[in-house]
């Protein structure tokens, strides 16, 4: 699959681990836009939430425990999670992926990425 998440899961990329499993795996975004901006991917290759089939349960409660696990690691004392689907939607990759979002200090930040292109 020539997928740049896909080339990330299997290390042809490098990127910094934060988090992973035989199914997930947890790397900053390279383009943040939060002081903490992590995504988390299936290793498998799902475009997108729109493309969910029922055996891919597992793997999305996995997505959603790991970005809770990583919030807990990074000290988040609140963050976002989003799922972007299909373009007009805000995807830009095609290989489905949650953000965790988080880390603003000032309450007058705290709507940021909210509304936002993430
Ligand atoms: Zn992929």
């Amino acid at each position: 699959m020539d997928c740049v998440f896909c080339k990330i899961a299997r290390k042809e990329v490098p990127t910094e681990v934060v988090a992973e499993d035989a199914q997930i795996l947890a790397f900053p975004d390279h383009k943040p836009k939060a002081p903490v901006h992590i995504l988390v991917i299936p290793k498998e290759h799902i475009q997108s939430i729109a493309h969910l089939e029922a055996n891919h349960n597992d793997v999305i409660a996995k997505l959603i425990y790991t970005a809770k696990h990583v919030a807990a690691e990074k000290g988040l004392k609140g963050y976002k999670l989003a799922f972007n689907v299909g373009r007009a939607g805000g995807q830009l990759v095609d290989h489905l992926h949650l953000h965790l979002l988080g880390g603003w200090d000032k309450p007058e930040d705290w709507k940021k990425g909210f509304l936002g292109d993430l």
